[in-house]
C-alpha cells in the first residue's frame, strides 16, 4: 500500500510515523508513506497557501491551486513509475481523502474497506478549511475521525494512517491477535490478564491460568459480551438488527 500525505505542517508527522509498528511496516516493505509539504506546490512567491474566504467571514480558507497542483504532480508521479505503487501492486486508482469533520466517521468497517486501496491521498486542511471546489472535483471521499473540531487535519490523518497500517497483512506479528480485538466481530475485547497471577491481592480469574482451552475461550466469549452490554450496548443492538 502507498499513502501520500499533504499537509502545510509535514514536520508534524515524523514522531508518528518513524516508531514503532507504523516504521517496522515500512521496513518490510508493506507500506510507503510520504508527505508532502504543500508549500512546495504553490506558486504564490510567498508561499501563501491560503487567502480571506469570498463573502466575508472570519479566517483564511485553504485556496484550491496548490492542492490541485499536489495531488496532480502525486498521482503523476505514480503512474510514471509505471503504475505499481509499491510491493509489486498494481495502481489503478488512486483514492483521494479529505480529512474533514464533516465527512464519514472512521470506524473499523470503514477502514477495513480503506485498507483494500492499493494508493491513498490524503489531504489535510486547516484554518477555517478549504476551497469547496477541492472537495466537489478533487476528493473521492471526505473522513472524520469524530464529531468535534481540531486545528487541522494532521492528527487525523495520523489516526487514519496507524488504523490501516495494522489492517495490513503481515505487519503485525499475530493473526489471531486481529480477530480478536474489539469491533472485529461486532463487540468489544474480553478483558486480558498477564503476570503476576496476584497482584496487591487481587488474582487473575482462575480459569485463565487452568490450561483448559474450551474453558477459557467460553469465559472470553462471555466476558466480552459482558464488556460490550456494560460499555457499548449498542453494539449489541447493531449486531442484534445486523443477524436478524
Ligand atoms: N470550518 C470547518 C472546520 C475546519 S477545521 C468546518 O466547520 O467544517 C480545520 C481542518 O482540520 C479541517 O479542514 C480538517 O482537515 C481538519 N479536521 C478538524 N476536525 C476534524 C475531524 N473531526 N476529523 C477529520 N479532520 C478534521
Amino acid at each position: 500500500m502507498r499513502i501520500d500525505i499533504i499537509s502545510i505542517f509535514p514536520g508534524m508527522f515524523a514522531a508518528v510515523l518513524n516508531e514503532s509498528i507504523i516504521k517496522r511496516a515500512q521496513a518490510k516493505g508493506k507500506v510507503k508513506l510520504s508527505v508532502h509539504n504543500l508549500r512546495d506546490y504553490t506558486r504564490d512567491k510567498h508561499k501563501k497557501v491560503d487567502d480571506r474566504p469570498f463573502g466575508g467571514g472570519s479566517g483564511m480558507v485553504m485556496t484550491a491551486e496548490p492542492i490541485f497542483n499536489a495531488v496532480e504532480h502525486i498521482k503523476s508521479q505514480c503512474s510514471a513509475e509505471g503504475g505499481p505503487a509499491y510491493g509489486g501492486h498494481k495502481v489503478t486508482k488512486s483514492q483521494v481523502i479529505l480529512l474533514s469533520p464533516q465527512g464519514k466517521k472512521l470506524d473499523q468497517k470503514i477502514a477495513k474497506r480503506l485498507a483494500r486501496h492499493k494508493h491513498l491521498i490524503l489531504i489535510c486542511g486547516h484554518y477555517e478549511g478549504i476551497d469547496e471546489r477541492v472537495r466537489q472535483y478533487l476528493v473521492d471521499q471526505e473522513i472524520s475521525i469524530g464529531d468535534y473540531v481540531l486545528t487541522g487535519g494532521e492528527l487525523p490523518a495520523m489516526v487514519l494512517v496507524d488504523c490501516l497500517v495494522r489492517l495490513i497483512p503481515g505487519v503485525l506479528g499475530d493473526k489471531n491477535s486481529l480477530a480478536d480485538e474489539s469491533f472485529e466481530a461486532g463487540i468489544l475485547e474480553y478483558p486480558q490478564y498477564s503476570r503476576p497471577a496476584v497482584f496487591r491481592g487481587r488474582k487473575v480469574p482462575a480459569v485463565l491460568l487452568s490450561g483448559n482451552h474450551k474453558k477459557i475461550e467460553a469465559w472470553r466469549r462471555l466476558y466480552a459480551l459482558k464488556a460490550t452490554k456494560k460499555k457499548r450496548p449498542d453494539l449489541l443492538q447493531k449486531k442484534g438488527e445486523i443477524q436478524r
